[in-house]
């Protein structure tokens, strides 16, 4: 890095750290084309973009994630609508996503949330037959596999995260991985101010609309120095997963994610399972992680329900969405905006961070002795 710094080629433009750490990143997945952006929202804004979503267009997404799976639509000026989670699986339930469909809805946006890979093979049957685009939010899912495919490349563009928290870390930046070359290339001019680039055709100098989400070859160069221990470190997380998976669900009241196929493999971003009150003497949920964190177990209760955020009655009802949609599309919006499924993971999800699961065999078993010390003791969490 202090090589890089000294030679004051610190941008994509002048270097070849972001252009390898592209073809390195597609090799690990196995995609024909990787392009590296600034972040997983500007990778998932300029897929969205890449792929035709417009304003006034409508993205079907899952609403057990992180804000930015849907903020991204929201930034289109397109309305993202909620598909249920099946709590089973904390995934998009997809029996759900047909009934939502409408004639302007354009895309659908599954999320691998937690790393745990989506049941694409429906997603993209679905898509096929109502002519939807898909991009899978992969931001959480470095290595994920979906019936021996790596996620991420199953879609028309998946997109990842670097950010500082994430298993891949580089402070911040994103990747779209994708094999329609057409798609690829305008990914990269979009990310790069609209300037040519392969089959986007060089008629003017910014012959398409796009801006700057380019990624620094800084980052370029902290994600090179990790690429020979994630495949490691993913190994780790996997074999004490399913370790934990085994024991937990001896443990009445504790039930450990599903997977949608047994020929997949989560990339364990956080470790999630659901917390059955009436096995622990009603006891809510935060009284749970209380007694979890007085045993030194760090946990925490997964995501709210973000489909009930203040700042989507704010966006509907601003004068642009106005403009977009009709006063009996929003209100048939609001009215659709239940999601039992979805409500019922978030009151009993609970997660363990990635970085637990890299712990030894023997820091599993304490995770497991506490939480069956916890429910042997059950009526005192209570009182
Ligand atoms: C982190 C994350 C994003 C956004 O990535 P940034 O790099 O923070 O912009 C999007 N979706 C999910 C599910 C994420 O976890």
């Amino acid at each position: 890095i202090f090589d890089m710094l000294r030679t004051g080629k610190w941008w994509r433009g002048n270097g070849e750290h972001v252009a390898d750490f592209e073809t390195r990143y597609a090799e690990l997945i196995g995609t024909k084309r990787c392009l590296a952006t600034a972040s997983g929202s500007t990778a998932l804004m300029t897929s969205l973009k890449a792929l035709g979503v417009d304003a006034g267009d409508e993205v079907l997404v899952s609403p057990y994630t992180f804000i930015a799976s849907y903020n991204v639509i929201f930034m289109q000026k397109a309305l993202p609508v909620f598909v249920d989670t099946d709590p089973e699986t904390f995934l998009i339930d997809p029996a759900k996503i047909e009934s939502r469909i409408t004639e302007r809805t354009v895309a659908i946006l599954p999320v691998h949330i937690y790393g745990l890979p989506v049941d694409m093979d429906p997603v993209n049957a679905i898509a096929k037959k109502h002519n939807l685009k898909v991009v899978e939010d992969a931001c959480q899912a470095w290595l994920a596999e979906y019936k021996g495919k790596k996620v991420g490349s199953l879609g028309d563009a998946g997109c990842f995260s670097f950010q500082n928290s994430k298993n891949l870390p580089a402070g911040e930046g994103g990747a779209i991985r994708g094999n329609n070359d057409g798609v690829m290339d305008r990914c990269h001019s979009i990310h790069n101010c609209g300037r040519p680039y392969g089959s986007i055709a060089r008629t003017s100098s910014y012959p398409i609309s796009g801006t700057n989400f380019r990624m620094q070859q800084f980052q370029a160069l902290i994600l090179m120095s990790q690429m020979n221990r994630i495949q490691k470190d993913a190994d780790i997380r996997l074999a004490n997963a399913l370790y934990l998976d085994a024991k937990l669900k001896e443990i009445p009241g504790i039930i450990p994610y599903r997977l949608v196929d047994p020929n997949s493999r989560s990339a364990y971003h956080l470790y999630p399972f659901r917390y059955i009150k009436e096995e622990f003497n009603n006891a809510p949920k935060d009284k749970f992680i209380r007694a979890m964190n007085a045993e030194g177990l760090p946990c925490s209760a997964g995501y709210g329900q973000l489909n009930r955020e203040g700042l989507i009655e704010d966006t509907l009802n601003s004068r642009g969405f106005k403009r977009l949609f009709s006063e009996t599309r929003l209100r048939q919006w609001r009215d659709e905006n239940i999601l039992p499924g979805n409500d019922k993971l978030c009151n009993e999800a609970v997660t363990f961070s990635q970085n637990i699961l890299l712990g030894s065999r023997a820091d599993m078993d304490d995770i497991v002795n506490a939480i069956a010390k916890i429910h042997k003791n059950r009526d005192s969490l209570v009182s």
